[in-house]
This record gives structure tokens, C-alpha cells and sequence, in this order.
């Protein structure tokens, strides 16, 4: 295998943490290999992220910007990292399991016609380690073809450290005609920080019996600047966005701190948060599966406690 192509992603030409997370897999998979981490940036007005990411010791950064990146669409962006492919004796294709990742990896894997394994949390060089079953069974997979494409779980690695300037180069890409075309964007718009970036997360469940108790939710991650996550139970329910559902059908988080409140801890939901450094879980009833992964957990009714914590919270604070 030769050199390995990471995928950065960016948000409003911000550079997404979780890219510095799939390129310590990255790196580590070069280690492997003995190959050289290659990262490509796409987009309209993408030198600001082609430049954050270019201080991190990497072989070199490609950038691609023509008219009609502007906008992401699967079926340009997956033609314009195939060509960078070819081009660069790329082995391994490789972006961070979001949902841009979700969408984009499996067209490159079929444009390139290369094998692919998702939501990845390793590599020995030979074979990838995969999540199954909502994260209670791992796969071990070999991909045949000469060219491999994987999704990487972000909360896995370690966010890249800093390790020198790299070069950056730019790449002049072909626009194939598309069949699909961009006509707007409406975005769900929150002062909240993003569940896959937040270092505090508070989350609720069905425990919280209607969308105006989310209040309790909101009040607590607002003292720390958190993001505001949810159950699919709450989300079907209609009483939160689905954009903020955490677990296996949701968002995969890995916060520093994760309350975990009025819901029960089911395997789909675990599968999302368990990898948060301090896990705090309150919930009335002490057999709940949340108090098996719990770092600290309470037995109690939320809406005695949850007033009163947020409240001692905020005094401790000073706000
Ligand atoms: C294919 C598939 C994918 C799925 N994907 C996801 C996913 O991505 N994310 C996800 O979350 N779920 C997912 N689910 C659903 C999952 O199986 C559970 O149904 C869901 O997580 C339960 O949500 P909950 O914990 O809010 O509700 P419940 O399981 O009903 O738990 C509610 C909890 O609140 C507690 N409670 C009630 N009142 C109070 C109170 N006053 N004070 C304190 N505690 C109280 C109860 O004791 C209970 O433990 C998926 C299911 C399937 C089949």
C-alpha cells in the first residue's frame, strides 16, 4: 500500500475537530504502511482550513477549488477525490464517520471501484477493526482491493497533536456533469455548541415527559457552554430536533462530561455516548442499564434534583 488520503471536513470554512481525530488514525495507519498521510480539503474558499491543518506534520495538503465546489454534493466531491487519488498513489482513502462522511466514503469506494469498511477503529496494516451491532461486537475485515476506502470513528483517536508546517499544493479538478444539483441549504441554527464537538454534553430522555422540560436540560448545558443532546425516544416523541439525537442512529459523541438524564441507557443510545470521559447519570430508577457505564450516578427523581443541581451549579460558578 502507498501513501494514505485523509478527507478534512469543514464547517462554514472552519476546520471540524473530528478531522483531527480521523487523522491520528490516519497517521497511524502510515505507520503501518510505511506510507505518507496526504490530507485533501475541498470546497470554494477552503485555504483557511487547507492552512489550520497544514500544521500538523503531514506529507503535504491538497487543496481543490473551482466553480461548482461551492456547495457539497456527493457526486462532484467523490469525482474530485477520486482523481486526487489516482494522482497521488494513494492505498487508503479514509474521512471521519460523520454524516458527510457517511454520504461521501461509500461513492468515492464506488468511483474508485475499492473496497471499504465503516465506522473503523483501527488498522494493523493488513486488516480493519470495525464497530458492529451498535458497538457490542467488533468485526475484523480485510479489503482485497489494491485501493481501500474506510470511515473512521472519530471519538477512537486522540485529536492530532500540532507537528510542523506542512507544504500545501493545489489541485486543479475536473467537474464531471451531475446529475444531482445544489438548490439550498436550511441549516438548524443553535448558540449551542455541536454535539461532536461540545465538551460537555447534558442529554435527556423519555424521562423528561414533554418537550417544555427540556428547559431543565437546556439550563444546565448553557452553564457550561454544553451542547444539548437527546434520546430517540424524546426525539420521536417530536419533543426534540432529530439533530441532536445521540446513539447508534444518531450522533457518535465523546465528551469530557456527559449527563445522562431521565433516560435509560438502552444499547442503541449507549453505543453513541459511551466513550465519554466522565459519564453522570441520573434517573429514578437504580436498575437503569445508564448506572452499568456511569462515573457517577444519582437515584432520584430529575425534576427534584436536577433544578436544585443546576442551581448549586451556577452559585459554585459565580454566575
Ligand atoms: C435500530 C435501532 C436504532 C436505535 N437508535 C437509537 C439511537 O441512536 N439513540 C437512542 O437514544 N435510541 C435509539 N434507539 C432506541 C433505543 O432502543 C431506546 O428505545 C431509547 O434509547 C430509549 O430512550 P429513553 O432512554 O429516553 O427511554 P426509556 O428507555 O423509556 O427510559 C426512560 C428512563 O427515564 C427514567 N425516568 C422516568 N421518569 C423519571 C424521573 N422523573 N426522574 C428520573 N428518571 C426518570 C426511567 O426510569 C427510564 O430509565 C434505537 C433503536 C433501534 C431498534
Amino acid at each position: 500500500m502507498a501513501n494514505i488520503l485523509l478527507i478534512a471536513e469543514d464547517k462554514k470554512r472552519e476546520l471540524k475537530k473530528v478531522t483531527l481525530n480521523a487523522l491520528t488514525f490516519a497517521k497511524q495507519a502510515a505507520e503501518k504502511i510505511n506510507g505518507q498521510v496526504i490530507v485533501l480539503a475541498v470546497g470554494a474558499g477552503i485555504s483557511k482550513v487547507a492552512e489550520e491543518i497544514s500544521a500538523y506534520g503531514v506529507s503535504k495538503v491538497i487543496t481543490a477549488e473551482t466553480d461548482g465546489l461551492e456547495n457539497y454534493i456527493a457526486e462532484t466531491w467523490s469525482a474530485v477525490v477520486a482523481d486526487v487519488t489516482r494522482a497521488n498513489d494513494v492505498g487508503l482513502v479514509c474521512m471521519a464517520s460523520t454524516s458527510m462522511g457517511k454520504d461521501l466514503m461509500p461513492r468515492v469506494a464506488a468511483t474508485l471501484g475499492a473496497g471499504m469498511a465503516s465506522d473503523v477503529l483501527g488498522f494493523d496494516g493488513a486488516t480493519f477493526t470495525r464497530t458492529m451491532w451498535a458497538g457490542n461486537a467488533y468485526a475484523n475485515v480485510e479489503i482485497t482491493t489494491p485501493i481501500k476506502v474506510c470511515t473512521v470513528q472519530g471519538t477512537a483517536f486522540d485529536t492530532a497533536e500540532k507537528a510542523g508546517d506542512s507544504p500545501v499544493e493545489s489541485f486543479m479538478p475536473t467537474i464531471p456533469e451531475a446529475k444531482t444539483r445544489f438548490i439550498g441549504f436550511n441549516e438548524s441554527v443553535s448558540e449551542r455548541p455541536d454535539l461532536t464537538e461540545a465538551s460537555v454534553i447534558v442529554s435527556g430522555g423519555r424521562g423528561l415527559k414533554g418537550s417544555e422540560n427540556f428547559k431543565l436540560i437546556e439550563d444546565l448545558a448553557d452553564l457550561f457552554g454544553g451542547a444539548v443532546g437527546a434520546t430517540r425516544a424524546a426525539v420521536d416523541a417530536g419533543w426534540m430536533p432529530n439533530d441532536l439525537q445521540v446513539g447508534q442512529t444518531g450522533k457518535i459523541v465523546a465528551s469530557d462530561i456527559y449527563f445522562a438524564i431521565g433516560l435509560s441507557g438502552a444499547i442503541q443510545h449507549m453505543a453513541g455516548m459511551k466513550n465519554s470521559k466522565y459519564i453522570i447519570a441520573i434517573n429514578k430508577d437504580e436498575e437503569a442499564p445508564i448506572f452499568e457505564i456511569a462515573d457517577a450516578g444519582l437515584v432520584a427523581d430529575l425534576f427534584k434534583v436536577l433544578p436544585e443541581i443546576t442551581n448549586t451549579i451556577r452559585k459554585e460558578m459565580g454566575k
